[in-house]
């Protein structure tokens, strides 16, 4: 009998590419570019169901190749990651919590039929592979810089009957991003239209699978057409408040009670993704401002936040995600009434200007702490 082999990140066969081939942008080049410019390798692994996972490998960027009746191109059996490395100002690379990464990953993975794996295994492909490019991409005249990683499984086989896809592939490329500004004069949110949610209670919206994505996007434009960035998702006839964009959704407000509290939505009701960033702002929170802030996760209904605005009781607000990084919010739109948040200086309310720089300090290396995982 043969055997079912495990994903295995020691077995990495590494094939390198033409080290002029591809250049480094300058940063306002990529700024412009209408193509993600991915770095010089990528990571594959396929896997079907009678030998499990081939060797992974590391090889040359470029495409992949897929038959036309492929179940992820109809069937959306594809999830994904997002992540950041970052060239520390003590000249180290780091990643930021990758096991947590990696551990959505198989649940998200999981949740569509594709296969598991060991999440440690897909950390340490990460790792080989911001190895090999960080030098070159990011170099260490670049304090300060980054490389966004996606890794992804998609189901291969080439079958068009609706079932579990007896072959996949997990992949993981980097790429170059411009430095994240978050918006000047604050993000502004609009809630989503009346006739579309982004997830339900029993469904998917807690995995991060590229089916939550593609759907969205409609609400997305029409609310950029209106000049506002990203969507407020509202869930239900309660109307509650649950995620902005790709990100998390962070309000710190005074109850009419007068008692400070960073409030956000809870992971419970599987409704919205448990954010890396969201994590780590909490866990920041609850032992670095216990003693000013109460950390609340539960559910709240924008006729709260609109009620708790005309009382002048909204502090500040903030959405936060790997790609926006934390981005204060200065305004929500919600159906011909608008909240308007107070930014202050340098366009942040004070605590998310302290949230932010303490991750930053963590993922750049002025702190030296468990969550930055040196490569
Ligand atoms: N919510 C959604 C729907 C997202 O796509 C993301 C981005 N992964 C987030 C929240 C933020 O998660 P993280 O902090 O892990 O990037």
């Amino acid at each position: 009998t043969s055997k079912v082999h495990e994903l295995d990140a020691s077995k990495l066969v590494v094939t390198l590419a033409d080290p002029n081939a591809r250049q480094v942008p300058d940063e306002a080049a990529a700024n412009a570019g209408l193509e993600t410019i991915c770095t010089d390798h990528m990571v594959t692994a396929s896997w079907n169901h009678q030998s499990g996972w081939g060797v992974p490998e590391l090889k040359p960027y470029g495409p992949i190749s897929l038959m036309p009746t492929a179940s992820v191109l109809h069937y959306a059996t594809e999830c994904f990651e997002g992540l950041k490395v970052f060239r520390g100002f003590d000249g180290k690379l780091r990643l930021f919590r990758p096991n947590l990464n990696a551990k959505r990953l198989l649940m998200s993975t999981l949740r569509i039929s594709l296969p598991g794996f060991d999440p440690v295994e897909v950390e340490k492909l990460v790792a080989k592979l911001v190895a090999v490019d960080g030098a070159k991409w990011l170099p260490k005249t670049r304090p300060g810089s980054f490389l966004y990683i996606r890794p992804a499984v998609i189901g291969t086989q080439p079958q068009l009957g609706v079932q579990a896809p007896k072959e996949a592939l997990l992949f993981i490329t980097a790429s170059f991003m411009p430095r994240m500004d978050s918006p000047a004069g604050g993000m502004r949110l609009h809630t989503n239209p009346e006739d579309m949610v982004r997830a339900w209670v029993g469904g998917f919206g807690y995995a991060k699978v590229g089916a939550n994505y593609g759907p969205s996007l409609l609400a997305t434009n029409e609310a950029k057409a209106r000049g506002f960035h990203q969507i407020l998702w509202l869930y239900g006839q309660e109307a509650y408040c649950t995620e902005a964009g790709a990100s998390n959704f962070f309000i710190v407000w005074r109850t009419k009670e007068g008692k400070l509290q960073l409030i956000t939505a809870p992971l419970d009701d599987k409704l919205i993704l448990d954010g890396v960033t969201r994590r780590s702002v909490l866990e920041l929170a609850k032992t670095r401002l216990a003693e000013e802030v109460e950390v609340v996760e539960r559910r709240y209904t924008i006729d709260e936040v609109i009620e708790a605005d005309k009382e002048g009781r909204i502090v500040e607000a903030f959405a936060a995600g790997t790609a926006f990084f934390i981005a204060p919010v200065s305004q929500i739109h919600h159906r011909g009434t608008d909240v308007h948040i107070p930014l202050g200086e340098n366009d942040s309310g004070a605590y998310t200007a302290k949230i932010k720089s303490w991750m930053k300090d963590i993922m750049y290396g002025n702190e030296q702490h468990e969550w930055g995982l040196v490569i």
